[in-house]
């Protein structure tokens, strides 16, 4: 199956490769000529521009960084793309413009689906990602052999953005709770109640989540987690707020109160202002832990 794939970043580079290591022929581009050298090494065929690369394609997989470039992106390549081609969108982005590419696919005779990930650069590496994906059954099946081929999950949420929909609430509820985790430790300290004794407790109580007990932010408590590796990501506090800031124009564009998703963003942009934005998000214990209550 011929498959052009265009966006070869941190994320798509890995991805291309793991399709053309299991016999798909990829035709990539990149608008940035080393990440464009780094996937031919990888047994990617290299197109001059993304009209080229979708000229003979059979699935375009696009995965760029926001829902301006997806929109961009297919005013070029839905046209010189043969009919009935597959466009699947793996980049994180707002709700709107993924229903946005899906109508302007439809359109042009073309099917789609939206269908961002989870599970970062060490899972896109190790084709063990997560898809949550939006689009008609039939987009979704012919897109599931290809999709297999990257990750490990691959679940049919919905219609048109159902997928970006699954992927920022999710990701609502992890940053929120990520600061609610790393406020209970920092009142713990404050009170001279020990970190583990805290662990120990909650993590089989009904304080019990996911950021406490695979990704807890104490360095020496719970698994191995990016604490134990002086917070480098992981999962970058940049991307954390990327997608809670999706979450808030979701939120104000469907009239949804999500005052603790909107406290979050708040909280994680102060934090990335004062020099946290590289740092993984779970480092937010660390800004917490210095603030002073007002
Ligand atoms: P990245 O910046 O490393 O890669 C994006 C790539 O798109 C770049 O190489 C850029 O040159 C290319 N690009 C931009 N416009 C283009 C165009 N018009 N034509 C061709 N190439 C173009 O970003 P990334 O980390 O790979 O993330 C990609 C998407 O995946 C984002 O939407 C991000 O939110 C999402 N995501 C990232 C992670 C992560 O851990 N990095 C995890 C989940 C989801």
């Amino acid at each position: 199956m011929k498959i052009a794939f265009i966006g070869l970043g941190n994320m798509g580079g890995p991805m291309a490769a793991n399709l053309a290591a299991k016999g798909f022929a990829v035709t990539g581009f990149d608008i940035v000529a080393a990440n464009l050298d780094r996937a031919t090494a990888q047994g990617i065929a290299a197109a001059k521009s993304a009209e080229h690369a979708v000229k003979n394609a059979e699935v375009v997989i696009t995965m760029v960084p926001a829902g301006q470039h997806v929109l961009d992106l297919y005013r070029a390549i839905l046209q010189p793309a043969p009919r009935g081609t597959l466009f699947i969108d793996c980049s994180t982005i707002d709700v709107a413009s993924a229903r946005e590419a899906h109508r302007m696919a439809k359109a042009a005779a073309m099917q789609s689906l939206d269908a961002p990930v989870s599970g970062g650069t060490a899972g896109a590496a190790a084709a063990t990602l997560t898809f949550m994906a939006g689009g008609v059954p039939q987009a979704f099946e012919r897109a599931s052999p290809i999709l297999s081929a990257m990750g490990k999950r691959i679940v049919h949420c919905g219609d048109a953005g159902a997928g970006q929909a699954a992927k920022i609430c999710n990701n609502m509820i992890l940053g929120i709770s990520m600061i609610a985790v790393s406020e209970a430790f920092v009142l713990a300290d404050k009170l001279g109640l020990e970190a583990k004794a805290l662990y120990d407790v909650a993590s089989a109580a009904s304080g019990q989540c996911w950021s406490l007990t695979s990704y807890c932010p104490v360095p020496g408590v719970g698994p191995v987690s990016p604490a134990d590796n002086d917070y480098k990501p992981g999962f970058a506090t940049a991307l954390m707020l990327k997608d809670l800031a999706l979450a808030q124009q979701a939120a104000a564009e469907a009239g949804a109160a999500t005052p603790l998703g909107q406290h979050a963003e708040e909280i994680y942009r102060s934090f990335s202002e004062r020099g946290g934005a590289g740092e993984d998000f779970s480092a937010i214990i660390r800004y917490l832990g210095t603030a002073k209550r007002e």
